[in-house]
């Protein structure tokens, strides 16, 4: 154990939580995150100490609140090892993220004939907002596929890639599988074909240290709720070229330098890009999210993570009858299997009964599922008060259901 999991655990309210009468074994971290009493006081302060409304006022807490929100861009930014702060837009989750940039970048750069790629592992919203972008501009969807292990075939992108391409999109880590794509090499790939690449690494930041300038990408998008921080905070880092390229996607207020009915001229990015009040308690809580995942550190995370991967494969393997879905590794936050003759629907009810919260379905990942020929998974996801316990009750838990099964 590289840090003190015990404080740690103790710094998060729900886990004392009893489910059915029994302790919190929650492993839906994938789906969201639990919230350490940091990050909800930092949310509770705003709203108890300075809460104004942000860049419009001259008053003081206007002012305090502006700061504060401009700082957490300033953390954002040197997490993910962003150059300038102002490559950070802040959105809600990456839902918005990703269509920020397929209406933004796709509305100026994609026209019809051009070719959009993705993965097959992507979860909908990085999907869905690229397919509405192909309809309206004409242009044409490619899906790049994984082996029967999970692994992306790198092989088929080569081969998909060509002038046509204007964008590469793809998740750095399977939100199903937690098996980890060579991003990097993705971006090396769609830039020598003069495409750009948006890495979706809603499922990597929260697990292991993640940089912009080391993957090479143009786009990244996370959701801060992944990451302990409150829901409706997020980011998304851009290259600041492309935000100087680029057209705003929503008008409105902040977003604007000079309106008038004969025409409207836009503030410098990354305010072009936040028209509205943003959720600014929520962006001034995910810095101290940050802040807590790197007083733990990036690293002790990603191998905590690693352990509790290879505990949970190998205690399924050695149940039997079980069939992991993915089985390409290392595996980053989360594992995903079926147990033979039992629906996972079944398995997943059957666990809940036990204080074991997993999640089954598809995941929002629907052609991963049809790649796979299944109707869904159980799904264990991890957080970093995930205990080797935790695993043990699930792999019993797994063991109880196949016994009633039998
Ligand atoms: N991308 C991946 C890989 C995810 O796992 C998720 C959520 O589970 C999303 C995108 C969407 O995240 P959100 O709903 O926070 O926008």
């Amino acid at each position: 154990m590289a840090y003190d999991l015990d404080s740690v655990r103790s710094q998060f309210p729900i886990l004392s939580e009893k489910v059915h009468d029994r302790p919190l074994v929650y492993l839906d971290n994938a789906a969201t995150s639990q919230k350490p009493q940091c990050v909800i006081d930092a949310y509770d302060d705003v709203y108890r100490r300075v809460n104004a409304n942000i860049h419009r006022g001259v008053h003081h807490l206007s002012n305090v609140c502006t700061s504060l929100y401009e700082d957490a861009r300033k953390t954002v930014a040197s997490f993910i090892g962003a150059s300038d702060a102002s490559e950070i837009v802040f959105t809600r989750n990456t839902t918005e993220a990703v269509n920020l940039v397929a209406n933004s970048f796709g509305n100026k750069f994609v026209n019809p004939g051009d070719e959009v790629v993705l993965t097959v592992l992507e979860h909908h919203s990085n999907i869905v907002p690229w397919q509405l972008l192909c309809q309206r501009r004409g242009a044409k969807l490619r899906v790049v596929d994984i082996r029967d292990d999970g692994s992306l075939r790198l092989d088929q992108l080569g081969e998909m890639l060509s002038q046509k391409t204007r964008i590469v999109c793809a998740a750095h880590v399977s939100n199903v599988m937690g098996t980890v794509n060579d991003v990097r090499q993705i971006a090396r790939m769609a830039h020598a074909v003069g495409a750009a690449c948006l890495v979706d690494a809603a499922q990597s930041v929260p697990h292991f240290a993640v940089d912009v300038n080391d993957l090479e990408c143009d786009f990244l998008a996370f959701s801060g709720h992944k990451i302990y921080a409150p829901l409706g905070s997020g980011a998304l880092y851009a290259r600041r070229h492309w935000l100087d390229e680029m057209d705003p996607w929503m008008g409105g207020g902040e977003m604007i330098d000079k309106v008038s009915f004969a025409g409207t001229t836009f503030a410098e990015p990354p305010l072009k890009f936040e028209a509205g009040t943003p959720d600014y308690a929520a962006a001034i809580a995910l810095a101290e999210a940050i802040r807590f995942v790197q007083k733990i550190g990036l690293d002790n995370i990603a191998g905590q993570d690693e352990a509790l991967a290879r505990q949970t494969i190998d205690g399924l393997q050695s149940i039997g009858g079980i069939r992991i879905v993915g089985t390409h590794g290392p595996h980053s936050g989360a594992v995903s299997f079926l147990i033979d003759g039992v629906h996972p629907y079944d398995a997943s009810m059957i666990l809940d009964k036990m204080g074991i919260a997993v999640r089954t379905g598809h995941h929002c990942a629907q052609p991963l599922m049809e790649r796979f020929s299944i109707p869904g998974t159980v799904r264990a996801s991890f957080g970093v008060y995930t205990s080797k316990d935790d695993i043990d009750a699930l792999l019993n838990g797994v063991e109880r259901v196949k016994q009633m099964f039998a």
